[in-house]
């Protein structure tokens, strides 16, 4: 279209274009201020054991409810807050939020409950989050192996060295690690070994017609099996259906996420 563009495309494209980057930069400004001004909330889903099909923690997930366009979610915003280093107050607000959430779970008398937290590509990049993760264990007085963070598999192969420095810095504070999103990297499977990893998250994508297509059955088997190997637990996530939870159980899958046993919920209206 832009290319054969004659007077009339052109001009059609430039529009839509600053309209485009006009709106980008409003949701810049609201982004800056959605923290303090309390725009930013946290749903929860659960995290269920495949084997006794009880929650065993959950996973928190961001939203915006922006003034405007109303209830955003992360994907709408994670990536505007990554490009304008907004993500370093956003998601330190996260951290800490969630981190109080599961100490909260702990004294109503919920033990060993833990809570998954994202860690973008930007965060995971940046020394501080260290500092960062420590402060919100400390404010909170959340044991440290009840955090797990959540890092997909693309961020940590954009630079294996740096990744397993970070790796290994916050294993020696003692939270948990999992690589989100695993199967849609790309990514060598050498790296598994050499980075201290505790759980993957098989992406989503596969689950989706697990029941349906063999070669997607073939593919989780495998990745569990490699799980198991290397003695790293595994969650399925995008659990929609009982027969898939079987399916994934038999196969030992360790833990399941989904629509099937929870949408992801604000903590008030949470059974855990
Ligand atoms: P993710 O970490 O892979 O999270 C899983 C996504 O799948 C969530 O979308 C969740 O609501 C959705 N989901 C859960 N169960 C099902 C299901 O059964 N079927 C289907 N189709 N989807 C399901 P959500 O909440 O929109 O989050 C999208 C992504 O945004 C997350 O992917 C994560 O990468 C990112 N994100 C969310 N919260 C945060 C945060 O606090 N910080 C950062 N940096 N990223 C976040
Ligand atoms: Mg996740
Ligand atoms: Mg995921
Ligand atoms: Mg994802």
């Amino acid at each position: 279209q832009v290319k054969r563009a004659g007077g009339n495309d052109l001009r059609f494209y430039e529009r839509t274009m600053n309209a485009a980057s006009a709106e980008r930069l409003a949701m810049e400004a609201d982004l800056r201020h959605a923290v303090e001004r309390g725009e930013l909330l946290i749903e929860y889903q659960p995290v269920i054991s495949a084997r006794h099909l009880r929650p065993v923690g959950a996973e928190a997930l961001v939203r915006w409810l922006h003034p405007r366009l109303g209830r955003l979610p992360p994907d709408r915003f994670i990536p505007l807050a990554d490009e304008t280093g907004l993500i370093a107050e956003l998601g330190a607000w996260v951290l800490c939020e969630a981190a109080r959430q599961a100490r909260a779970w702990l004294d109503a008398g919920h033990e060993r409950v833990r809570v998954s937290v994202n860690v973008s590509a930007v965060q995971f990049s940046q020394p501080r989050l260290l500092e960062v993760v420590a402060d919100a264990l400390r404010r909170s007085a959340l044991p440290p192996a009840c955090l797990v963070l959540e890092i997909t598999e693309t961020s940590l192969m954009a630079d294996v060295e740096s990744a397993a420095g970070m790796l290994r810095a916050l294993k020696n504070m003692g939270v948990q690690v999992a690589v989100d999103d695993f199967g849609t990297g790309y990514s060598s499977l050498s790296y598994l070994k050499r980075l201290p990893i505790d759980i993957i998250k098989i992406d989503k994508s596969f689950v989706r017609e697990l029941c349906e297509n063999d070669d997607d059955a073939a593919i989780v088997r495998a990745i569990i099996a490699l799980a198991g190997s290397l003695r790293l637990a595994t969650i399925a996530e995008g659990v929609e259906s009982a027969g898939q939870a079987e399916v994934l159980r038999l196969a030992g899958c360790d833990f399941l996420q989904g629509f099937h046993f929870s949408r992801p919920t604000p903590a008030a209206q949470l059974v855990l």
